[in-house]
């Protein structure tokens, strides 16, 4: 029999090899522009179309390359920037691997022109699925740019793979953000087609978070962010931390280290254990943090789309990073006092070249500021009419009814009385005196016993039945603001807000598309509670993006929800009988009347046999 074993062809090799760097336009663009820093370029002008489906362009002003090396960079473990096995162990470029150029090849069409200063001509090189279809001198400028056209257009597999455009567009930004945070002093340039959504010029890494993340008026980035900076003969450590104030669901939390950005799961953890107790538990702190260190006690990951990154001292690390954090928390005024890990602490500062930097923090700590709870804030006592605004009363004691009530369709669950509902509600007695205990739960007598409401529980669910119902049957009425308010998003928020527009249209709002990713809010539900808008919409877009992939199907119930939240009678709000009397009539018209949307309990009943038990001797 004869011999089975040939070698596969360099075209199917690549091609195989592609499947592991190259996965989706993201992954293009990456190599493209991480090759573009290495080549020392200044600037770098990215252009994407139809999500990078049909091109990817890199332009940089970078050293270019000699006519060989042009023909050479697309073979399989060709790169100039290492040559043995040590170099891997002291990298300073973001590549290494020889392997992306030939990948993008294997699976795209791909053209190349590029210069080197000296050089009076450039090169040119076309080249598809590994074979070379052209190559020539041509007039060029000084630098390299690469078109990358009609990705797996030879690998059908690959390209059904692909996301909607929303989500081949956000792995886009996520990479961008990546490279330009740790790059602020190469400038960028980024269009979609021909809108150009970032401008990034030459600045600090301050500056370049305010550029990329835009001057969202809840992210204020001026205003949250803390600076850290530590050196020690180990590793330096630079860069900002949220205030805690700032913390979300989803928050932008990156570290990079040697100019490469990196997940560290354990330092991650580090940094919300500094947070301790000043954010919910539910919530997460801004972050950016750079590590310089040595990068022979660094393990970069030779796997090629992994980011993870084993460090040698991971543990003295930690403790530097977490009294670094907890010294920027408390030079503002948040930890009462600095609790440096004992453990670490020893070893920590004789580290230190500079223990300066760890000084405790002054300790004028302002008593008033309470970060861990609300006890002390007083909530501003919000009128009940202007709560309910857009609501009016049929009657002295009747529920609050939307105005024009005949255009709004009433939640169906309003006939929808089991016999159960019926039967509390004729449970409870008629004119029987309600009472508010702890400004917190309504109490009434029934027929069986004691009822005890919670006043937010039952209004936040009977708010959400309504808000929900005006969803669905689109019928809310809006409410014209007279200063429209800028709502300023990130690009990829946008992509999340885009597809929220037409529930929060149905719900009341109103808006007009400005430039750049900014709506001017000109109208609000008619409902809606005295609150900040912008405020309300980015919580909103909080809450989306941290809904798992299936926000889509929740978007309805994560908007209503929302607007509940920000327009229930809060604990701690005073109210009248009157008030009351609403809340029951209201809460019982509700389908499911036991509990809040979000599945918490709303009322309980003290039956009458406990309480004559409990009173029996
Ligand atoms: P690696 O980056 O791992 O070396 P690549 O396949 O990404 O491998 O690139 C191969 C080589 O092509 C690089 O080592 C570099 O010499 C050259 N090269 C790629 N892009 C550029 C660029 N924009 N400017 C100059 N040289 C480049
Ligand atoms: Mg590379």
């Amino acid at each position: 029999m004869s011999d089975v074993i040939h070698l596969l062809p360099d075209s199917v090799a690549n091609q195989i090899a592609a499947g592991e760097v190259i996965q989706r336009p993201a992954s293009v663009l990456k190599e493209l522009v991480e090759n573009s820093i290495d080549a020392g370029a200044t600037f770098i002008q990215i252009q994407i179309k139809d999500a990078g489906r049909t091109l990817i362009q890199v332009v940089d002003n970078g050293k270019g390359m000699s006519e060989t090396d042009a023909r050479m960079a697309f073979e399989r473990h060709a790169t100039s920037k290492i040559s043995s096995a040590d170099d891997l162990f002291s990298l300073k470029t973001m590549g290494f691997r020889g392997e992306a150029l030939a990948s993008i090849a294997a699976v795209a069409q791909v053209e190349l022109r590029t210069r080197r200063a000296d050089d009076e001509l450039g090169i040119f090189v076309e080249i598809a699925g590994t074979r070379i279809f052209k190559q020539e001198m041509v007039q060029c400028n000084i630098g390299t740019s690469f078109q990358v056209k009609n990705l797996f257009f030879n690998v059908p597999a690959r390209r059904r793979f692909l996301k909607s455009d929303n989500v081949e567009k956000s792995h886009i930004f996520t990479e961008f953000y990546r490279i330009t945070l740790v790059n602020p002093s190469v400038a960028f340039s980024f269009f979609d087609g021909d809108d150009e959504i970032f401008q990034l010029p030459v600045s600090n890494v301050r500056l370049r978070i305010e550029n990329v993340f835009g001057k969202n008026s809840k992210k204020k980035w001026q205003q949250q962010l803390l600076t850290i900076e530590t050196s020690t003969n180990l590793v330096n450590i630079y860069g900002f931390v949220g205030k805690p104030e700032f913390a979300q669901k989803s928050a932008i939390q990156y570290f990079f280290v040697n100019g490469r950005y990196m997940r560290h799961p354990y330092f991650h953890k580090a940094v919300l254990l500094a947070y301790n107790q000043m954010i919910q538990a539910t919530e997460s702190p801004n972050y950016f943090i750079y590590f310089d260190i040595d990068p022979q006690t660094i393990d970069v990951n030779i796997h090629p789309t992994k980011t993870e990154i084993k460090f040698e001292n991971e543990q003295a690390i930690w403790s530097i990073l977490s009294s670094s954090i907890k010294e920027a928390l408390g030079k503002f005024n948040i930890v009462p006092s600095i609790d440096f890990d004992q453990e670490g602490a020893l070893d920590l500062r004789s580290n230190l070249t500079n223990p300066e930097n760890i000084r405790p923090p002054q300790t004028n700590f302002n008593p008033e500021y309470n970060p861990f709870g609300t006890s002390n804030y007083k909530r501003p006592v919000l009128d009940w009419e202007d709560l309910y605004g857009g609501f009016e009363r049929k009657g002295k004691n009747s529920p609050l009814y939307p105005v024009d009530s005949s255009d709004v369709v009433l939640p169906s669950s309003i006939s929808i009385e089991t016999e159960s509902t019926q039967q509390l509600i004729d449970n409870i007695e008629t004119n029987s005196a309600n009472f508010q205990y702890k400004n917190r739960f309504i109490i009434t007598s029934i027929k069986s016993g004691l009822l005890m409401i919670d006043q937010h529980r039952a209004h936040l669910r009977i708010l959400f039945d309504t808000f929900l119902n005006q969803i669905e049957q689109r019928k809310a009425l809006s409410q014209q603001i007279l200063f429209p308010e800028l709502l300023e998003l990130t690009v990829d928020d946008n992509l999340v807000f885009e597809q929220m527009l037409v529930d929060l249209h149905n719900v009341g709002f109103d808006f007009e598309k400005n430039e750049n990713y900014n709506y001017y809010v000109k109208g609000i539900p008619d409902m809606l509670g005295p609150v900040s808008v912008i405020e309300l919409l980015l919580n909103m877009l909080d809450k989306a993006k941290t809904t798992a992939d299936d926000f889509i199907n929740n978007l309805h119930n994560i908007i209503a929800l929302s607007l509940a939240e920000t327009s229930s009678v809060k604990v701690g709000q005073r109210l009248t009988s009157e008030e009351m009397n609403d809340i029951i009539d209201r809460l019982f018209a509700c389908a499911n009347y036991n509990s809040t949307p979000d599945g918490k309990k709303i009322m309980n009943i003290f039956s009458s046999e406990e309480i004559d038990r409990l009173f029996s001797k």
